[in-house]
């Protein structure tokens, strides 16, 4: 197993200058401790050309940069030259550069070279369409998943820098084929104060945009938790052919900038959730990129170890390499920054004592989690998940690594549906279920829930050509609807409604944000429209369940 490492004589070319946060000076011991490792850099960064960075960039924007590039004391314009983002001589290049290291890291994937890359350089997430911000001038993680869009392909993007990823959000706000999630400070307390639960995305992409704002003072433990709730559900609910990530350390607490306690190891456990993820749900590929980070010395280099770590399927090392800390304890101490650390994991909570702020903190934090859950994951899945249906530590029945997104035009079992009212779960284990219809995206692991729930008293209805399954409701033991679909082909037919008046729920609390089709879905409005006729149609609820509606 190999993750390609991304970095090169350019790499420190992107500096704002001296007492500037984002200081190359990371480069030194950072790429410094991943040698001890036995990382080799394998692709060396390069300008991207214009015509690509316009896949996310306005031409004006472009042109604004290269202006001040090529003189740094011109007129502040479009972000640059303000304090966070001051000109500097080169800043065109030394942006495109950046974006040019991740473009190339996802191409060397989707050619197959490579299953893994980290570009430990990249991650500069707060970059937008017309404007530089938050010591982003071009935005490298968007434009590598731009890459893969330009290729049909489907993209989770995961981000665990303290600050929210607003420019990928932003960028892909309205694209269903991108789903965001990230995991930062509260924008209560913090730049860039946006990343709240209700970003939800828009239109059809409605449910494609999953915010986890947290307190400031959250520690390790909530921060992990919500990383290992959602990922994993994200990622099978979504099916996404791959996925990027950006690791920023500076949710980490020392990190001068910014208000979590998080630590190394739990950064390190969060990139091997996400290793988990690709492998699990997105066909192995994942592009993992850096991001802020201001202990430049003691945090952001173990960071980066970890992740490669992770992307390399190894234990981490006890003890970081005593030669490497020898060199750079001295520049350390400089910036107040050392000594480097003895292991790479940090002891429990950072070595703080557990405070009641800290503790009122994570409990807030674990709650905005849930309720992320509760509106972007799938019903069925989350059931699944906390009844032991499903779980994302056991490997997937199918290892199936082709991209996930069907092919155009794809049709599934044309005729004409015969409706089974209740089914048993040995008929069900004879069927074949069909792409699209249920939670996991993937409709083996979809195959697999349901048989656990009819194992567990569930009650089934499918709607079946032959042996395949075209629709279905899944109803809990206690009359709960936990999930309802009908496959592209057949849907707009009154199937759906079919299917429920031949098994009626009881109740429903299904969130539409999270109940689509993952790869073509309707409009917010119009997935509403579609449940309010289902139910009407259906004569299904009493006049209780009608006025909580
Ligand atoms: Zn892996």
């Amino acid at each position: 197993m190999h993750m390609l490492l991304v970095y090169g004589p350019r790499s420190s070319t992107y500096d704002f200058g001296e007492g500037h946060p984002l200081t190359p000076r990371r480069f030194g011991p950072g790429i410094d401790l991943l040698r001890t490792l036995g990382a080799e850099p394998g692709l060396a960064p390069e300008p991207a050309p214009d015509e690509e960075l316009r896949w996310c960039h306005d031409a004006a924007y472009i042109a604004a940069v290269k202006r001040l590039s090529a003189d740094p004391y011109g007129r502040p314009e479009a972000g640059i030259g303000l304090s966070d983002n001051p000109a500097f001589a080169g800043m065109h290049e030394a942006g495109a550069m950046v974006a040019g290291g991740s473009i190339r890291a996802m191409d060397a994937i989707l050619r197959g070279d490579e299953e893994h890359a980290f570009h430990p350089g990249g991650g500069l997430h707060h970059a937008m369409a017309d404007r530089a911000s938050g010591f982003c001038i071009y935005d490298d993680p968007a434009l590598a998943i731009a890459r893969a869009r330009r290729d049909g392909l489907r993209v989770l993007y995961l981000d665990f820098d303290v600050h929210h990823g607003d420019g990928v959000q932003a960028l892909f706000y309205d694209d269903p084929g991108v789903m965001t999630a990230s995991f930062h400070e509260s924008g209560r307390y913090l730049f860039p104060g946006t990343g709240f639960l209700d970003e939800v995305g828009e239109g059809p992409a409605a449910g494609t945009s999953v915010n986890v704002p947290m307190e400031p003072d959250t520690g390790e433990g909530a921060w992990l938790d919500a990383v290992r709730l959602l990922v994993p559900e994200l990622a099978a609910a979504f099916g996404p052919d791959l996925i990027v990530s950006q690791h920023g350390a500076d949710s980490h607490a020392w990190d001068p900038l910014a208000h979590l306690r998080v630590t190394t190891t739990a950064m390190g456990e969060a990139a091997r959730i996400v290793d988990a993820a690709a492998h699990r749900s997105a066909g192995g590929r994942w592009l993992a990129t850096g991001g802020g980070g201001y202990d430049a010395y003691r945090v952001v280099p173990r960071t980066w170890s970890l992740v490669w770590l992770a992307g390399e399927h190894r234990e981490v090392p006890a003890t970081t390499d005593p030669a490497w800390r020898e060199r750079w304890a001295a520049e350390g101490a400089e910036f107040g920054q050392a000594p480097p650390p003895e292991r790479f994991h940090d002891a429990p909570n950072a070595g703080m004592p557990m405070d009641w702020p800290q503790e009122i903190a994570e409990e807030r934090s674990i709650e905005t989690a849930a309720s992320a859950r509760s509106a972007m994951v799938p019903r069925l899945l989350r059931e699944a998940r906390d009844q032991g249906w499903w779980s994302a530590e056991t490997p997937r029945a199918s290892s199936s690594t082709a991209p996930a997104t069907p092919p155009a035009g794809d049709t599934d079992a044309p005729g004409t549906p015969t409706v089974l009212a209740a089914i048993d779960r040995s008929t069900w284990d004879r069927l074949v279920l069909s792409r699209r219809i249920l939670a996991p995206f993937d409709p083996a692991e979809a195959h697999a829930v349901v048989s656990a729930a009819l194992g567990a008293g569930a009650m089934v209805a499918a709607a079946v050509v032959g042996e395949t399954v075209v629709g279905a409701t899944v109803i809990a033991a206690d009359g709960e609807l936990l999930g309802i679909g009908v496959a592209p082909g057949h849907r707009r037919g009154g199937l759906g409604a079919r299917l429920l008046a031949a098994a009626p729920p009881r109740t429903a609390n299904l969130s539409w944000l999270a109940e689509r089709d993952p790869v073509e879905p309707e409009d917010l409005e119009v997935r509403f429209g579609i449940w309010h006729r289902l139910r009407t149609r259906a004569g299904l609820f009493g006049a209780a369940e009608e006025s909580r509606a």
